[in-house]
């Protein structure tokens, strides 16, 4: 379904070395995605080079500021079809990953492109805020990831909890990114964050990406995360 050589080439740019069975399994990912779509509201880009460059490529931008080592232990918040993490499941099958969302039917999407690409991870249906109180999670992973679930401040409430001191939380942005980051400042330090890297890039459409790296130096006090509403509505 996809055209392997312009994603490997794609991905090569990244410092991503794509061997041919990773390769394969985006095909198959892309191709259940589409079949998916067809009953499951998963995504809105189902062209297939949309799906390389805009799923895809667009995720595997974390691995040109973060390598991944055999056993760490990644989250990603918000998961919904499977963005960032199971692209970088794929191009990382070593690591201990595990996809959050609310949504039940997107979840068994990622458990069936798992079992059809024999990859192996974790899949929890719960709301970030819920799971982050639960000591199981709480400051257990080396990584928490989130694309398109939420405005910085709010989303770093979600996601640093998750985040064990020396870890990073990796944030998938668009083009307002810089003033999510300024709007986000007094969240991340008082979730025991430090702002490490902001980097604005393109997709090779031209499409505006940014990506923010946040270094967890201090534990995030336990009144945090708070409730779903008070998050709503006195966001930080
Ligand atoms: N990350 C995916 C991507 O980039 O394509 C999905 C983005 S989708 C717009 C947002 C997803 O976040 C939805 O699947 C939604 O169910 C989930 N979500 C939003 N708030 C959440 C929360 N507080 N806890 C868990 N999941 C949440």
């Amino acid at each position: 379904m996809i055209n392997y050589e312009f994603l490997k080439d794609e991905a090569n740019k990244l410092g991503v070395s794509l061997v041919d069975y990773a390769a394969d399994r985006f095909d198959v990912y892309a191709e259940r995605l589409v079949r998916w779509n067809n009953h499951v509201n998963l995504t809105a880009i189902t062209e297939p080079d949309d799906i390389v460059i805009k799923h895809f490529v667009d995720c595997l931008n974390i691995c040109r500021f973060v390598s991944f080592n055999k056993g760490d232990k990644v989250i990603d918040i918000g998961t919904g079809a499977g963005f960032p993490g199971m692209p970088l499941l794929i191009a990382n099958p070593e690591i201990d990953m595990t996809f959050v969302d609310s949504i039940g039917k997107k979840l068994a999407f990622i458990k069936d492109v798992m079992r059809n690409n024999g990859l192996v991870g974790e899949i929890i249906k719960a709301r970030a805020e819920e799971l982050g109180k639960n000591g199981s999670h709480r400051e257990q992973y080396d990584f928490a990831t989130a694309r398109a679930v939420a405005p910085m401040n709010v989303l770093c409430e979600y996601c640093l909890p998750f985040v064990k001191v020396g870890g990073r939380f990796i944030a998938m942005k668009g083009a307002s990114v810089k003033q999510e980051v300024e709007e986000a400042e007094k969240a991340i330090a008082v979730l025991g964050g430090a702002l490490e890297k902001l980097e604005e890039f393109e997709l090779p459409n031209g499409d505006k990406r940014g990506i923010v790296i946040i270094k967890k130096i201090s534990q995030t006090p336990t009144k945090y995360p708070r409730k779903s509403k008070k998050i709503d509505t006195k966001p930080l």
